[in-house]
């Protein structure tokens, strides 16, 4: 039978085709579940009801901080399932329960962040130095988003869309990642459960080209907002064009994680590893391009191989295990492409580059690799691997070390390590990146703003930017004591 996982209108439906998508864990391969598989037809009807409930429904005309109790009411039931969806999401990506575990922490505190923030701000007065005049911006709901997420953080990044789109009134329809659709199909039930309206959210799951596509197309959504790769993004801007929809871009990156000698030499490697290798480096953040001082190379970079070949692979329920697998068998191919390129181009293959063997030859692993004396241009140093995968260059000044840091056409998120504060803050001012992290990497705060640089995308998530990317500012302008102007004077035609 055809499993209903879309839910349209406040209804759990089956595709209108019949389709049906197997889903497996990329730890082994062992089945997690069937779900329905959409086609362009179910989104088109998703915005449709997306669209009405909009124009004629409650939502976007429930006072905002009533709408602000529904969505602290989500993070107070994401608490009380939290170990359902960490299992949910686990058996999805592969990710190890623990790291789900503080997926699903992080996915609360977002909902908390955007239910406190609903209605704090509705708008501002703006002085038209004209005392007959009364100005003022008013924020609205922006109308049907069209919310599309990735694997890596299936329901993180879907939570930064729809916790601010909840917030501001607005009614949208959610294409997570194909490959990952659990946990967006329990937020769903979440979702209903706290009183969200029929119609609000929505939910089509399915292959991005068929029905996700119509979501950055379709003349009836106001907003696309997109998180995932490079090449994805560009076509969603450039389909979005057609009806000059609002879009918002959360692409990759290639972050440096710059390593001065002077940096507390124990914190900086622990963290090295963490900034490359944390879900075997499928993390958007993920510092994979490592900058370290000339005078530092040799003994960091030993250490940091050393420390790399001890990390463990296994499943998301193995306690031994410090990271998962890939996500698909076409993944593993590409990353490993990619480092054969690499090496090809020059790179010194120090760790890594395997393949999970034995009892981990059923999973997509791929063993953390270092490739070191890369140089700029090499593709390995260009383009996002999203694999476990770091690469080393060297610097010998804090110009230099800021030039190769800055020497990418991404801008994501970058880190710097220095026991000189003044260095810290100096360096971070120059570089070209979203996020700048001095001495620690990939912590984030829902309350501050999270975007790119460059290509790493358009418009930001989280913080207060991250609700008004939902709303529109109208401005209001009323003339009190109006007069005739005579800019036309009155004459017989
Ligand atoms: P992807 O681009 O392959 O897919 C992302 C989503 O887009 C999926 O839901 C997919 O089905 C959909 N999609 C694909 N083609 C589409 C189309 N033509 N029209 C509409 N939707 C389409 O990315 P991915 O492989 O799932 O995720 C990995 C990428 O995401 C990496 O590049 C990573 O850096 C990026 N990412 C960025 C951030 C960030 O905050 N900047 C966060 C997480 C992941």
């Amino acid at each position: 039978m055809t499993p209903a996982t879309l839910f349209i209108d406040g209804r759990w439906e089956a595709a209108a085709s019949a389709g049906v998508r197997e889903i497996r864990c990329p730890a082994d391969g062992t089945p997690v579940g069937t779900v329905s598989e959409a086609t362009a037809e179910d989104t088109e009807r998703a915005v449709a009801v997306a669209r009405r409930a909009f124009d004629d429904g409650p939502w976007p005309r429930t006072p905002a901080p009533e709408r602000g109790d529904v969505v602290l009411r989500v993070a107070a039931r994401l608490r009380e399932r939290k170990e359902e969806f960490a299992r949910a999401e686990s058996l999805d990506t592969g990710k190890r329960v623990v790291e789900s575990r503080i997926d699903m922490d992080d996915i609360a505190n977002c909902f908390d962040y955007y239910g406190k923030l609903a209605g704090q701000d509705a708008g501002r007065l703006v002085d038209a130095g004209d005392p007959n005049v009364v100005s003022r911006v008013a924020y609205e709901p922006l109308g049907v988003c069209g919310l599309i997420s990735p694997w890596n953080y299936p329901l993180l990044q879907a939570a930064w869309k729809v916790a601010p789109a909840l917030a501001a009134g607005d009614t949208f329809v959610l294409k997570p990642s194909e490959l990952t659709p659990h946990t967006a199909i329990l937020l769903m039930e979440v979702l209903d459960e706290v009183g969200v309206p029929a119609g609000v959210a929505n939910l089509v799951l399915g292959a991005g080209p068929v029905a996700g596509a119509p979501l950055a197309e379709h003349p009836d959504v106001d907003l696309v907002s997109f998180t995932g790769g490079l090449a994805t993004g560009r076509t969603i801007a450039a389909a979005a064009a057609g009806t000059v929809k609002k879009v918002a871009l959360e692409l990759g990156g290639k972050n440096p994680n710059v390593v001065f000698a002077d940096a507390d030499f124990d914190a900086a490697l622990d963290n090295a590893l963490n900034a490359a290798f944390v879900h075997s480096g499928q993390v958007c953040s993920a510092g994979a391009r490592l900058v370290v001082e000339e005078s530092l190379h040799g003994r960091f970079v030993d250490e940091l191989v050393r420390r790399a070949r001890g990390i463990r692979m296994g499943g998301p329920f193995d306690d031994s295990a410090d990271t998962g697998p890939l996500i698909s068998a076409a993944h593993r191919d590409k990353v490993t492409e990619y480092v054969r390129r690499g090496v090809e181009e020059g790179a010194v293959l120090r760790c890594g580059g395997t393949w999970g063997e034995g009892e981990l030859a059923d999973g997509f692993y791929y063993a953390p690799t270092v490739l070191d004396g890369v140089r700029s241009g090499m593709s390995v140093v260009v383009d996002e691997g999203f694999g476990p995968v770091v690469t080393v260059e060297t610097f010998s000044t804090e110009d230099e070390a800021v030039g190769i840091a800055n020497d990418t056409r991404y801008g994501l998120a970058a880190g710097v390590w220095t026991q000189d504060a003044g260095k810290g803050q100096r360096v971070a001012q120059r570089l070209r990146h979203g996020t700048v992290w001095i001495n620690d990497f990939h912590p984030y705060l829902p309350q501050a703003e999270w975007g790119g640089y460059g290509q790493s995308g358009v418009g930001r998530e989280l913080g207060p930017t991250g609700l008004a990317e939902y709303q529109e500012a109208k401005h209001i302008y009323q003339n009190i004591d109006p007069q005739v102007t005579g800019w036309f004077p009155e004459r017989e035609g």
